[in-house]
């Protein structure tokens, strides 16, 4: 059944479990995302990213992931990951999205809280709910995961949560986005300052890449929503590679993609704690 974020969140940050969100810019990874979550008994997220369209297109993608959503057995929250611009936020709530990240993290803080509160507002009115990003999680392939001064001070969450009314808060402590040239360290005493000092659930970018003992400290400490994107795009690789090397026909090697992307997908959420939880 197609939710939003609150109807999955709530329940997570009260048990302390994460809920997966996978983007998913094809049907081959809506397919095996949906029916792990569904083996699992897992409530999960999935969406596509602004910065994913051009493999992706949303108008292409959105009626298949919104009626898998429905579909599905378990709670399937659809969402739009680091929406960039006010229009395609817009687009997406009109096609059917239940849930939007705004992302205007990079830019100024007032501007970011101003065009939040907007979509906020706007998001509402559809019963569409809205994650807002402070401090600013950075790309694994700048150094931008070591920049301190770009993680999110727990002040500025409090009154940035408060200003615009976000359902859902991303958090920059120590993680990126993309492969990890380094291990990342997390800034777990920071995590939990701001779980404490804020009501909503909050949110982990970066997460491929992270060790399992990462991700059970971070939910411990407060995260209720872990994304997930590049390990999924490294499991299909795996799969294309090792079907090239037997010599397998173009939908074998796809059904094998999905394989590998379901094992991925549910490595991540028995970590996460979510199975068994819908
Ligand atoms: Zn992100």
């Amino acid at each position: 059944m197609l939710v939003n974020l609150n109807e999955v969140l709530a329940d997570a940050k009260a048990k302390k479990y994460g809920v997966g969100l996978f983007n998913t810019t094809d049907t081959d990874m809506l397919e095996a995302v949906i029916s792990t979550a569904e083996e699992l008994r897992a409530p999960v997220i999935i969406g596509t990213a602004e910065v994913l369209l051009p493999a992706g297109e949303l108008k292409l993608i959105a009626p298949a992931i919104i009626a898998a959503a429905k579909r599905a057995t378990v709670p399937v929250v659809v969402h739009y990951d680091h929406g960039l611009t006010f229009d395609r936020c817009m687009e997406a709530l009109q096609l059917g999205f239940s849930s939007v990240m705004f992302d205007g993290s990079a830019g100024d803080y007032a501007q970011n809280i101003a065009d939040t509160r907007e979509i906020v507002k706007i998001a509402h009115s559809f019963g569409a709910t809205v994650e807002g990003e402070i401090g600013h999680v950075g790309s694994a392939d700048s150094n931008d995961n070591d920049a301190t001064d770009l993680y999110t001070k727990v002040g500025e969450a409090f009154d940035y949560a408060t200003a615009t009314g976000v359902d859902a808060l991303a958090v920059s402590i120590g993680t990126a986005h993309g492969a990890y040239k380094s291990k990342p360290k997390l800034d777990l005493v920071r995590l939990n300052e701001i779980h404490n000092a804020l009501e909503i659930p909050l949110v982990l970018h970066g997460g491929s890449g992270l060790t399992d003992d990462d991700f059970r400290n971070s939910i411990a400490n407060g995260i209720s929503k872990v994304n997930i994107f590049t390990d999924l795009c490294l499991a299909g690789n795996a799969a294309m590679k090792d079907g090239l090397e037997k010599n397998m026909a173009y939908l074998d090697i796809r059904n094998l993609k999905v394989e590998y992307i379901k094992e991925q997908v549910k490595k991540k959420m028995l970590v996460f704690g979510c199975n068994g939880n819908s």
